[in-house]
């Protein structure tokens, strides 16, 4: 077929697209391109040569603007709702001048926006395990100094008034020694205790009334616990069997750390959850399209967007930008995060949603790069579930931002920080890491290398180009490359 445009310039469509197969399969710049096309057009004695760059640029996002690639953005496995979902988002900076007041990320909030008032940060304070970060580093000094010399040598009293079965079970950690079988499982557990995580990364709601049962001496624990927690599934493992192979009761100290653990989690989830998410509005005929055309919005999700983002009026800073802190306000929050988006660039990017099997499920553009905001939103605004594992850099952060927003609706969600991504999470709990949950689960073995290939496949490959480009233009492109993409590997 031939693409006529404005009368003056008449492309095959072979060679439009020939473009669009050149910069999905290996970054080709524009610039690229239109010189391997002028020396094509040489070599071959053509009497015209190619056009400008400029009068390509043009002509190809004309074009692109009339295809309907139509991957539409699903995985064809995974179904409408993805249960393992990949968020990578990347900063690009597009030239903020050229941005449309069109544009609409899931973010956005209105004066119309439904406003939340069952949460505050009232509320939202004391989310760890170990509430005080006084006592939080006593037990991680206590891990530390018996790390060598085993004896206790700190005094521990301030942890046996405050959480006396913890103090407990941190006496049976020292009674046992270093020779003993329990002594990993043991030390991995009480440092996971220590995290300063939100509780219900460690125990996540499912986990509460196995941990609450086992309290009961004669309470035989479900074996699958170990894949909601890890650490606790090490310790009971630990216990599993002799060197005789006769099974060995639990100690009455792991029992019982395991009941205050229910008690703290619990206590947390129900803190948060105040309300349920806002019911799914699907749009009719009549009002398609009133979140918008993605070429405006800059938001191409598979999934059709189905709430909107709720205003949480009394949460500290909530929605703005500069909306960088740790949830609870004692908490120092991590250092990876901080560092990234606390820098006073605040460059905008593209925040993209993967599946596991490197689907790309849609992706926003963002005018403002907010880390866990954009990822928090995308899902909440696009999926009638969530999904049971969330994958992304900053974990650590989207699970106490996501939980205490929509404990209801993320309560059975993982957040989980890939193996790529796993450095400079030095103070963050072990247990927002795959690595940590993959021993018992064979869908987290997955998620790291297909994070690995979306990550230096997908994006990577298109930044440098669209850095240089309008809004509009970033848009199309993303969308025409995600295309591409989505239909080489279906
Ligand atoms: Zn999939
Ligand atoms: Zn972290």
């Amino acid at each position: 077929g031939l693409f006529n445009w404005n009368n003056s310039f008449i492309f095959a469509h072979d060679v439009l697209n020939h473009f669009t197969n050149s910069f999905t399969a290996s970054e080709t710049p524009f610039t690229a391109f239109c010189l391997v096309m002028r020396r094509t057009y040489m070599e071959h004695g053509f009497e015209q040569s190619f056009c400008s760059v400029d009068t390509f640029i043009r002509v190809w996002f004309a074009f692109i603007r009339l295809q309907d690639l139509d991957s539409s953005m699903l995985c064809p496995t995974c179904g409408p709702s993805p249960s393992v979902v990949i968020a990578d988002g990347v900063s690009l900076a597009p030239q903020m001048s050229k941005l449309t007041s069109h544009i609409r990320p899931p973010t956005t909030t209105t004066a119309h926006s439904e406003r939340v008032e069952t949460i505050s940060s009232y509320r939202a304070r004391g989310l760890p395990f170990i509430k005080t970060p006084a006592l939080r580093a006593l037990l991680t000094k206590f891990l530390d100094s018996t790390k060598v010399f085993f004896t206790n040598i700190l005094d521990t009293t301030p942890l046996a008034a405050e959480y006396p079965s913890l103090h407990q079970f941190m006496m049976l950690y020292l009674s046992s020694g270093r020779q003993s079988p329990h002594y990993m499982a043991y030390r991995t557990l009480l440092s996971q205790i220590s995290a300063p995580d939100i509780a219900l990364q460690l125990v996540p709601f499912k986990a509460i009334p196995i941990l609450r049962s086992m309290t009961d001496p004669n309470y035989d624990v479900p074996v699958w616990l170990q894949s909601l927690v890890p650490a606790m599934g090490h310790a009971i493992n630990s216990h599993r069997t002799n060197s005789n192979g006769h099974r060995v009761p639990l100690p009455l100290e792991l029992r019982a750390v395991a009941g205050w653990m229910a008690d703290r989690a619990n206590d947390v989830y129900s803190r948060l959850a105040q309300h349920d998410p806002a019911p799914i509005q699907v749009h009719g005929a009549d009002n398609l399209g009133s979140w918008g055309d993605w070429r405006q919005t800059g938001t191409c999700y598979g999934l059709p967007q189905i709430r909107s983002r709720r205003v949480y009026p009394k949460l500290r800073n909530d929605g703005s930008p500069t909306d960088r802190l740790p949830e609870d306000k004692s908490d120092s929050g991590c250092n990876k995060y901080y560092s990234t988006y606390s820098k006073s660039n605040l460059a905008g990017g593209i925040m993209v949603l993967w599946c596991t099997h490197s689907i790309c499920l849609g992706f926003h553009t963002m005018p403002v790069a907010e880390g866990r905001n954009d990822v928090f939103a995308a899902i909440y605004t696009h999926f009638p579930v969530a999904p049971e594992i969330i994958v992304y850099d900053y974990a650590c952060q989207l699970a106490a931002y996501s939980l205490v927003r929509e404990a209801c609706f993320f309560r059975d969600t993982r957040f989980l920080i890939d193996e790529l991504h796993a450095h400079g999470h030095s103070g963050c709990g072990q247990a927002c890491f795959a690595s940590n949950a993959m021993t018992y689960d064979e869908r987290v073995r997955a998620i790291n290398t297909s994070a690995a290939e979306c990550g230096n496949g997908g994006l990577k490959r298109i930044r440098k180009s669209v850095s240089y480009m309008t809004y509009e233009h970033t848009v199309l492109y993303t969308k025409a490359f995600f295309d591409v993409w989505n239909r080489s590997i279906a």
